[in-house]
């Protein structure tokens, strides 16, 4: 039987109730879900299942992440809402695959994991599957193990795998809707240009599963643990010299009151290589004084932009500074220092939680 899955979390525990149920089934699990955006949590996901698989014993295939094809069959419905059109069309498209797949295999039976996850509508999956097996001859096997307890015993398995656990559905839309609701913004969507990783986004915890399974290879004892911190996304900034926009880097946590108006600031004084504006606490900060600080070798504000600091450094050069890292005054390095300036910087700070990787020294 080929079984659709959808992330960890779901999979792990229906894929272990499938086999005690149907001891006499040979499950190949199929990992197709081109719904997912970014793709650093499609490869998250992934890898998660492929952990989960190997510890089941499982094989596993990798659909195609065939994203374009994806966003054209949803074209038109993107401002529904979950379990709506979209859910139906994504839903489809997803089983279809499945079932040719089955067949491919010379197989007739699949079936989804998606049937586990709460937040799914179940007559929507047998609706499509209904369809799908009357056009194909397949068939398509409808459990539900979320009832008689089945959630609760979903969530001791979660925790007991420690399976990665993803906040949203996984499409673009979802995401925007539900960080619409919840007054956060998606930095989910938000990626530099740098090869750069921002703290609490999907590509720090793609990095930390990556570690984590590094650990159980060498059989090193870990915890995966989460806090909460302030975090800090820059939307959009530049600055002027002359009504020209001239290179310009602006290192993490800078904050203007008016958000995204352009605000004329003069240098009052320059000392060691800092100069010190005369509105909202502006810093700025020339190249050669940041190589010397950092001990870097940038060859203009360009190179830096396209490279970036990493967080730990902007931290740090706050600190170098006597800013203190509950600084929020805008710093800004510039090839050059000018006397006059306009700066616009919208950007935010928010709340969040974070995981990280504790490595067991006693381990009980
Ligand atoms: S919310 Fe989930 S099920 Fe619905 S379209 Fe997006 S990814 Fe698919």
């Amino acid at each position: 039987m080929v079984v659709h899955i959808c992330c960890s979390v779901d999979s792990h525990f229906f894929l272990e109730r499938l086999r005690r149920e149907f001891p006499e089934e040979e499950l190949v699990a199929f990992f197709y879900d081109p719904n997912i955006h970014p793709y650093s949590e499609y490869r998250l996901r992934l890898l998660d299942v492929e952990r989960s698989c190997r510890k089941l014993g499982i094989p596993l295939i990798e659909g195609e992440y065939d994203y374009d094809g994806w966003l054209q069959a949803v074209r038109g419905l993107e401002r529904e809402p979950e379990k709506g059109e979209r859910c139906r069309v994504c839903f489809d498209r997803r089983l279809r695959r499945t079932a040719e797949m089955a067949r491919e295999l010379g197989e007739r039976r699949y079936t989804t994991t998606l049937l586990v996850s709460p937040l799914k509508s179940q007559e929507q999956l047998k609706e499509s599957a209904l369809q799908i097996d009357r056009e194909l001859g397949t068939e398509f096997l409808f459990v539900d193990y979320r009832s008689g307890g089945g959630t609760q015993e979903q969530g001791v398995v979660t925790k007991r795998e420690r399976l990665y656990r993803q906040n949203y559905c996984g499409c673009l839309f979802g995401l925007s809707q539900q960080r619409a609701q919840q007054e956060r913004i998606a930095d989910e969507l938000m990626e530099p240009v740098t090869r750069r990783v921002l703290p609490g986004s999907v590509a720090e915890r793609l990095s930390l599963y990556q570690k984590r399974i590094e650990l159980e290879e060498r059989g090193i004892p870990y915890e995966i643990v989460r806090e909460s911190f302030l975090n800090y996304r820059l939307l959009r900034g530049a600055v002027r010299v002359e009504g020209e926009v001239v290179p310009s880097y602006i290192v993490g946590y800078s904050l203007l009151r008016r958000k995204g108006s352009w605000v004329r600031v003069r240098v009052e004084f320059v000392e060691e290589g800092i100069a010190y504006c005369n509105r909202d606490e502006v810093r700025l900060l020339d190249l050669e004084s940041l190589n010397r600080l950092l001990a870097s070798r940038y060859r203009s504000v360009k190179e830096l932009a396209f490279r970036g600091l990493d967080y730990g450094e902007e931290l740090g050069l706050r600190e170098i500074l006597g800013m203190g890292c509950y600084n929020l005054s805008p710093l800004i390095v510039l090839d050059k220092i000018p006397t006059k300036l306009e700066i616009s910087i919208d950007a935010v700070t928010y709340r969040d939680v974070r995981q990280k990787l504790l490595i067991r020294k006693t381990y009980a």
